[in-house]
C-alpha cells in the first residue's frame, strides 16, 4: 500500500516512512510539477497513475478522489495513525530493516562497517549503538539507528 500525503500532514508523512510505508509528501512534488502549491487535480492525477492512496485533511480533495483516499478527522499524529489502522488495518510496528528515509522516502541499507560512518553521527551515538542504516539516496545519505526516540514512539503506540 503506497500513499500520497497532503501538504498539511508533513509529520505524518515522516512517520509513515519510518514505519516502512512508501509515502510521497505533496510538498515534495512542487519541483516536479513546477508549481506551489500543487493543485488538487495534479495530485489526484499523480496518485492515480502511481497507484497511491491519498491521505488528506482537505475535504474537497477527498471528495474528488473518494474511492482511493481517506479523510482524517481531528488533530495529532497518534490519532491519525489510529484512523489509518482502522481504515486499512495498517500495523505500526517499527522494524528498522523495513524503514524508509523520513526525509526522502528512499529505502535504507545496513551499514556494514561501522567505522565508515564515524564522522557522520555524534560520538555518543557512535559509541552506544552497533547497528546503523543509511539512506540509499546519494543526495541524502541520512544515517539511522534504533535509538530511544523510536522506543518512545512504540510505547505510545502500544497505548493507543
Ligand atoms: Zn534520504
Amino acid at each position: 500500500m503506497k500513499f500520497l500525503v497532503d501538504s498539511m500532514l508533513g509529520k505524518l508523512a515522516r512517520f509513515l516512512r519510518i514505519f516502512g510505508f512508501d509515502t510521497i509528501y505533496a510538498n515534495d512534488l512542487t519541483e516536479y510539477f513546477e508549481i506551489d502549491p500543487v493543485p488538487d487535480e495534479k495530485l489526484i492525477d499523480y496518485a492515480n497513475k502511481n497507484e497511491r492512496i491519498i491521505i488528506t485533511k482537505d475535504y474537497p480533495l477527498y471528495k474528488n478522489y473518494k474511492d482511493k483516499s481517506i479523510f482524517l478527522i481531528g488533530e495529532g499524529i497518534y490519532n491519525y495513525l489510529h484512523q489509518l489502522n482502522k481504515e486499512f488495518g495498517l500495523n505500526f510496528k517499527f522494524n528498522i530493516k523495513n524503514a524508509r528515509c523520513s526525509i526522502c522516502n528512499s529505502p535504507l541499507n545496513r551499514v556494514m562497517s561501522k567505522s565508515s560512518i564515524k564522522d557522520l553521527v555524534l560520538k555518543d551515538t557512535y559509541n552506544n549503538y552497533n547497528e546503523f542504516y543509511q539512506c540509499t539516496n546519494r543526495q541524502c545519505k541520512k544515517i539511522y539507528w534504533k535509538g530511544s526516540h523510536i522506543e518512545d514512539i512504540e510505547k505510545r503506540l502500544d497505548k493507543t
